[in-house]
């Protein structure tokens, strides 16, 4: 555990710990949600749909791996069990239970909008008190952004009348 690591965090680091592991868990529901609807998908676009979930999921488990490394510097302990993983989320998990495309999307959108706003918060409460994860969370912040926007086109393109 980094002890210099904690003291120069500005903020109360139990709180902050409380909100990086609910990112966490937030960030292992949102890869499993992606990943199994990138396997399930049927319908309109699907294979550039699935390639999508693909890449998206990928990198929701690579932002799990962000926050797990800086949850132990900061004398955390990273959630341990898939039980936890649902208890302790903020945004949720929504099951593809309908796996048409448009769904899907419509689904994974409403996630990165519940992440964008988590990722606000956690900056927000930081408020230049903790660089370290303040560059983390931004580089995560950045990615969510880019996830919203990649779906909200596939969305646009979808509802986009043939002509
Ligand atoms: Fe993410
Ligand atoms: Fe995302
Ligand atoms: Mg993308």
């Amino acid at each position: 555990m980094g002890t210099k690591a904690r003291e120069i965090v500005g903020v109360n680091v139990d709180e902050l710990l409380k909100m990086l592991k609910r990112a966490y868990a937030d960030e292992w529901l949102a890869y499993y949600q992606y990943w199994i609807g990138s396997k399930v998908a049927v319908g309109r676009m699907r294979g550039i749909i699935a390639g999508e979930l693909e890449e998206h999921a990928n990198e929701e488990l690579k932002h799990a791996g962000m926050l797990t490394n800086r949850i132990i510097i900061l004398g955390g302990t990273p959630l341990i069990s898939p039980q936890e993983l649902i208890k302790e989320s903020g945004c949720g998990y929504e099951a593809p239970s309908d796996p048409d495309t448009k769904k899907l999307v419509e689904q994974n959108i409403k996630g990165e909008h519940c992440a964008i706003m988590t990722y606000k918060k956690i900056l927000d409460f930081i408020n230049g008190k903790d660089a370290v994860t303040c560059k983390i969370v931004l580089e995560i912040l950045e990615e969510e952004i880019t996830h919203e926007q990649d779906l909200e086109a596939i969305l646009a393109d979808m509802t986009t009348p043939v002509k």
